[in-house]
């Protein structure tokens, strides 16, 4: 098993010549070209997984240095077992240990294929725990492995958190809904179809992040109206970005926004 050094995806060998992933609309091949890394190499050169509490019951699991894409994968704790959800494409023996220090693993799954970073190998290390995979994303499996079973429309991981499939950045992407976080208001942990901004008070909707590609105002509203049906209070995206509280009332009015200007509402400002 190697790992893209752009979007830190696994993947068996024989590799390609260039990660599919990366070549993709939605992201690109660095102008050095395309490098394949090992969990051996990155350990030797320092990288290490680092845990952060973001609320009661939810921890940030990141990367640093930061391997490929960096996203923060979340860790989402129930009474039952907890969901590693858009898994580094990192491990280590200190990031398992730091993992079921807060309880058995139920699944792992993945927002989108950008994220699934070495889900396979977490597995395998977490004791072959179920790696969710949306059944319309499968293509994009750089690792075929026993332990991943394809999924669509929704899964119940456990009572409370259920997983999403929106569609929108990817025909398979997925929310997770936590009903217990943001103190029982619920919490929706998003990947690329819905990305907290920077402003911390709307999000975005695009294809392509990198490319700058946007999705239509149709999706857009699509996948508010599916969401808009969920109580939460707060997302978190994959980035350490988070809409606070009233994400519901933001996703919504963010949806209309980006319609509105796909629509050419607002052309007289350009
Ligand atoms: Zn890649
Ligand atoms: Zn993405």
């Amino acid at each position: 098993m190697l790992i893209c050094a752009t979007c830190a995806v696994e993947r068996d060998e024989p590799l390609p010549d260039l990660c599919p992933i990366c070549t993709d609309e939605r992201q690109y091949v660095p102008e050095d070209g395309q490098r394949w890394l090992t969990l051996d190499g990155l350990s030797g050169e320092g990288h290490k997984v680092t845990t952060t509490e973001n609320e009661p019951g939810l921890f940030g699991l990141s990367t640093g240095p930061k391997v490929g894409i960096g996203q923060t994968a979340q860790l989402v704790v129930t009474p039952a077992g907890s969901l590693l959800w858009d898994p580094v494409g990192f491990v280590d023996d200190a990031a398992v240990e730091a993992v079921l220090a807060q309880g058995p693993v139920l699944a792992i799954a993945a927002s989108h294929p950008h994220m699934f970073g070495v889900q396979v190998e977490w597995s395998h290390r977490l004791g072959n725990v179920p790696v969710l995979v949306s059944e319309a994303d499968r293509q994009w499996l750089g690792r075929h492995d026993p332990a991943i079973q394809t999924w669509s429309g929704s899964k119940t991981i456990t009572e409370g958190l259920t997983l999403h499939q929106t569609g929108g950045h990817f025909p398979g992407s997925a929310v997770a809904h936590w009903a217990a976080g943001a103190e029982g208001e619920g919490v929706l942990l998003t990947g690329d179809s819905v990305f907290p901004n920077p402003d911390r008070t709307s999000v975005a909707f695009m294809r392509s992040y990198p490319n700058r590609l946007p999705l239509s105002g149709a999706v857009a509203l699509r996948i508010a109206a599916q969401l808009g049906t969920l109580q939460f209070n707060r997302i978190y995206g994959n980035f350490n970005n988070v809409i606070a509280d009233r994400a519901r009332d933001v996703l919504q009015a963010s949806a209309e926004r980006h319609a509105a200007w796909c629509r050419g509402d607002f052309d007289h400002l350009t």
